[in-house]
C-alpha cells in the first residue's frame, strides 16, 4: 500500500506518527483500513510465509519505538490486519522484550478499534486438554520489568478491569468457533508470567492456587494498553503443553519444552495451528456485520468529561 511505509516518513520522535488512511476532516480518505486485527504469537510468523493473500504494510515509527510490521490479509469475506508479535521470520523477540507499547499504538494509530490476540499458553487445569482453544475471561498479572502503561505521566489510566476483555470480541469468538465446529473453552483465567524461562513447579501450584487455569507470558500488558486507548481486545489461546509439574514430563534436551509436550500433543496443536486462518477469518465476517455492543471506546470518558483529556488520544499520552 503507497501510504505505508518501512519506518520511513514518520518524525522519528514523539511525532503523531505516520501519515495513515484514517479519516481526516476535509479530506478524501483514500482506501480505509480494516478496524478488525489480529496479534498473533510465538507459531505466528508461519501465516506470513505461506500462500495466504496479504500485502506488507510494514512497521510504524511511534513514539515508543518501532513495531511489528502491519499485513493485511485478504479473505473471500474480508481483510483483516495483521501483526506478529515475536517478529515476522520467528521467534526472534521474547515476551519480556516484545514493545507492546509500539505494537498497540501502531495498531490505533492506523485506525483498528477490535484486537483478537492468538497465542499458545501452558495449561496450569488438567481439565484444557492440549489443542483445545480457550476464550479467556481473566488474568492474573505476575509480570515484574515491563512497561506496562501509556501514561507515565499525566496522572491518566485509573482504569476499572472487570470485565478484562471485551464482553463484544468473547461472544463473536464464541459464535465463531460454534459455527465452525471448534473444541473449545468459554472461559479461563491466565496468569501471565515475566519468563522468557518457563515456570518452576511450585510457582505453578501456586497460580493453581490462585484459581489460574492458563499460564503465558504474553497478554500482560497487552490487554491494559487496548484498553488505556479504548480499543476491544480479547483473547483466544490455544492450549500447547501442560505446565510444570501437572503431570510426569521427562526432560528431554532438544526438543520443544524439552519434553514437556509428546509427539501426539503436538499434532494436536498443529491441527488448531492450521484452523487459524479460518477463524480468523469467521471473526472478520462477524465483526463487520454486529455492531459493537461494549463500553471499550467509553474507558477514558470520565477523564475527557471532566476536561482532563480532549478527543484526540494522541495528546493523551504526555512525555
Ligand atoms: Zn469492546
Amino acid at each position: 500500500m503507497k501510504n505505508s511505509r518501512k519506518g520511513g516518513g514518520a518524525r522519528s520522535r514523539g511525532g503523531p506518527a505516520n501519515p495513515t488512511t484514517e479519516e481526516r476532516p476535509g479530506r478524501k480518505k483514500t482506501k480505509a483500513l480494516p478496524k478488525f486485527a489480529v496479534i498473533g504469537g510465538s507459531q505466528a510468523f508461519r501465516f506470513l510465509a505461506d500462500g495466504t493473500r496479504k500485502q506488507r504494510l510494514g512497521e510504524r515509527e511511534t513514539p515508543f519505538g518501532k513495531s511489528q510490521p502491519v499485513y493485511l490479509f485478504d479473505s473471500p469475506v474480508g481483510s483483516y490486519l495483521f501483526m506478529s508479535r515475536h517478529g515476522e521470520k520467528g521467534y526472534s523477540v521474547a515476551a519480556p522484550f516484545v514493545n507492546y507499547r509500539a505494537n498497540i499504538y501502531a495498531l490505533k494509530d492506523i485506525g483498528v478499534r477490535q484486537i483478537i490476540s492468538w497465542s499458545g499458553p501452558g495449561a496450569i487445569s488438567a481439565h484444557f486438554k492440549i489443542g483445545r482453544l480457550v476464550i479467556v475471561d481473566d488474568l492474573i498479572d505476575e509480570t515484574r520489568h515491563r512497561p506496562s502503561t501509556f501514561y507515565e505521566h499525566g496522572g491518566l489510566g485509573f482504569i476499572r478491569q472487570n470485565p478484562v476483555f471485551c464482553p463484544h470480541l468473547r461472544s463473536l469468538l464464541k459464535q465463531a468457533l460454534e459455527a465452525l465446529g471448534m473444541d473449545f473453552a468459554a472461559k479461563g483465567v491466565y496468569v501471565c508470567t515475566e519468563g522468557p524461562r518457563l515456570e518452576t513447579p511450585a510457582e505453578i501450584r501456586k497460580f493453581s492456587l490462585y484459581g489460574a487455569d492458563l499460564v503465558g507470558m504474553t497478554l500482560v500488558p497487552e490487554v491494559f494498553l487496548a484498553r488505556e486507548l479504548e480499543m476491544c481486545y480479547a483473547a483466544l489461546c490455544y492450549v500447547t503443553n501442560y505446565a510444570e509439574g501437572i503431570r510426569p514430563a521427562e526432560f528431554r534436551p532438544g526438543v520443544l519444552f524439552e519434553g514437556l509436550a509428546t509427539e501426539e500433543e503436538r499434532q494436536s496443536v498443529e491441527a488448531t495451528i492450521q484452523s487459524f486462518p479460518q477463524m480468523m477469518e469467521a471473526m472478520t465476517a462477524l465483526t463487520e456485520a454486529k455492531p459493537s455492543e461494549c463500553a471499550c471506546e467509553k474507558l477514558m470518558q470520565r477523564y475527557r468529561d471532566r476536561g482532563d483529556v480532549g478527543n484526540d488520544w494522541r495528546e493523551w499520552i504526555k512525555h
